[in-house]
């Protein structure tokens, strides 16, 4: 459940939204915030502005909280994001072991304001030489 103050920092997150539209940029923000509130970190969507598909901010945020803040640190920080973290960022923000994400629009939602802005997904084919690949990934993680 979100309460007021998610709410208000979730606004804040929408404003960087609008943000990034003025700019030219898809409308999307992030923040990410301390547990006593603190914004730590904001960004908005410049993939356009950047040409570079993967400026979302929220995987540019949980870059930032990989790189600047302690593990511990990090896992007691919220992202708070105007859209749903896509397949992407979502995997990003777990790699970053960020612990809790607030959005406002769901990602459903999102299709139904812009129909056919999902992706299908890549066909993978594997596994295959198993051997060689071991040898090079074997005694690398302990
Ligand atoms: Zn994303």
């Amino acid at each position: 459940m979100t309460t007021p103050d998610d709410h208000a920092l979730l606004r804040q997150a929408i404003a960087l939204a609008a943000k990034a539209r003025e700019g030219g940029d898809p409308p999307f923000g992030s923040l990410l915030v301390a547990p006593d509130g603190t914004v730590l970190a904001a960004e908005h969507n410049t993939t356009l502005t950047d040409q570079d598909i993967t400026a979302h901010p929220e995987l540019k945020l949980a870059r930032w909280a990989a790189r600047e803040l302690d593990a511990a640190t990090a896992a007691r920080t919220t992202m708070y994001t105007s859209c749903q973290p896509c397949g992407m960022c979502e995997a990003v923000i777990q790699q970053a072991g960020l612990r809790r994400v607030v959005f406002a629009l769901s990602n459903e939602q999102l299709l139904d304001i812009r129909p056919g802005s999902g992706r299908p997904p890549v066909p993978q084919d594997g596994p295959a030489l198993l051997d060689e690949v071991r040898a090079v990934v074997e005694g690398y993680y302990r």
